[in-house]
């Protein structure tokens, strides 16, 4: 059959490729040590999952409203608020099924064709390719490991152009784990404002910080910011829910109504019982979510005494998320021959920086256990060593 011409312009998602290549391998004995997709190894805390499991046997299992269930649109609304001095109410958010799903809505809710979305790279795999299915272009600026892969005020300027529609904003980062300070957010809301675009910000790794970092919305730099801010985030990362498919967005009333009319012909609404889950994760004890985070920067700490200790690789120090962006370019080897001999040689996964738009670069995952990490380390040592 004749596919759709949107088809051929887009790329399978190598972050989801990479990690079925090493599962696949794993089910066939080999021994995987796996850095590739950035999902947490620890169970879902079981106060969230008892509270689906009570949802199942009330019966929540019947359709519900495409936009979420009141419930959990009210727990999101305060949680902005309370946390993120956003001030949103009910109208301003939807349940997605997951943050991916929530900026798939947002871009079709909100982009035309010929419509310039910017987004710096490096970037998550899936925004370019999004934003063409949304028959956008995506604008793609060049950050360095020098500016600590940030985009500049005056590179977000230069690039602004009339067609331009949104921004993509994601700190912490994935890939790179950076974290925009909230002098630097502000004054990148600067230009959102004079320009008068819209900003996208993708925030689900705002609970994954260390040392010292701190996590700021753009939304809440000023009034101005806020009207022109959607806020995209879900429970995959901070809650290790990742196959609940629960996310959100927030922001202008107007733009939420056109996604929850998108999701009532696409998806309708997320799993009833898993949106108590989430109820729960909201309004329950955020001691797991602090427990998992110390876990994770125990595992950064190990992770970035290794990397720095093998000749020829260099990094700039994450301070969010899951991730290690280090740059190859000294093995002379792009991004996909590193990664492709690692996995072969060593059994080793990384994801090659070409998915984000780096081909000098590979991504390191520490969303794993420890014992995992130290093996792997030390085969990336040697592989790295044998190609210097
Ligand atoms: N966001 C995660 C990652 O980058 C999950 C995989 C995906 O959806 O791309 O590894």
């Amino acid at each position: 059959m004749k596919l759709a011409a949107r088809v051929g312009q887009v790329t399978p998602s190598l972050t989801l490729a990479v990690d079925t290549k090493a599962k696949a391998m794993k089910a066939e004995g080999l021994s995987v040590c796996s850095f590739s997709v950035g999902e947490p190894d620890f169970p879902t805390p079981a106060h969230i999952v008892q509270a689906a499991q009570k949802a199942l046997a009330e019966g929540k299992t019947k359709y519900g409203p495409a936009a979420g269930e009141p419930k959990l649109r009210e727990a999101i609304a305060q949680k902005l608020q309370k946390e993120n001095s956003l001030c949103y109410g009910t109208e301003n958010v939807i349940v997605t099924n997951g943050g991916k799903h929530s900026l798939f809505n947002l871009f079709l809710a909100t982009i035309e064709p010929g419509d310039d979305v910017i987004i710096p790279a490096p970037y998550w795999v899936s925004y370019p390719e999004m934003v063409k299915l949304a028959a956008g272009n995506p604008v793609i600026v060049k950050t360095t490991a020098k500016n600590g892969f940030k985009i500049t005020p005056e590179q977000l300027r230069q690039a602004i152009t009339p067609q331009t529609r949104l921004f993509v904003l994601n700190s912490p980062s994935n890939p790179t784990g950076m974290v925009y300070t909230p002098e630097e957010i502000r004054a990148l809301a600067d230009v959102i404002v004079e320009k008068d675009i819209y900003v996208v910000s993708d925030e689900i790794y705002e609970k994954l910080l260390y040392d010292g970092a701190e996590h700021f919305s753009i939304g809440a730099a000023s009034p101005e910011i806020y009207d022109r801010t959607i806020v995209s985030s879900g429970f995959a990362k901070a809650y290790s829910m990742t196959g609940w498919r629960v996310g959100f967005l927030a922001g202008p009333a107007d733009v939420i109504r056109a996604c929850i009319t998108i999701q009532g012909h696409s998806t309708s609404n997320v799993c009833t019982f898993a949106q108590y889950g989430a109820i729960a994760a909201l309004e329950g004890s955020q001691e797991p979510v602090e427990a998992m985070r110390q876990a994770f920067a125990q595992r950064r700490q190990y992770m970035m005494d290794a990397v720095q200790a093998i000749p020829g690789l260099t990094f700039p120090r994450p301070d969010g998320a899951f991730y290690l962006f280090p740059s190859i370019q000294q093995t002379g080897l792009t991004s996909l021959e590193f990664s492709e001999a690692l996995l072969t040689e060593y059994q080793v996964a990384v994801v090659p920086g070409i998915a984000f738009g780096a081909d000098d670069c590979i991504r390191l995952s520490y969303a794993t256990d420890m014992d995992t990490i130290k093996k792997g380390m030390e085969l990336l040592d040697k592989f790295v060593r044998s190609r210097l």
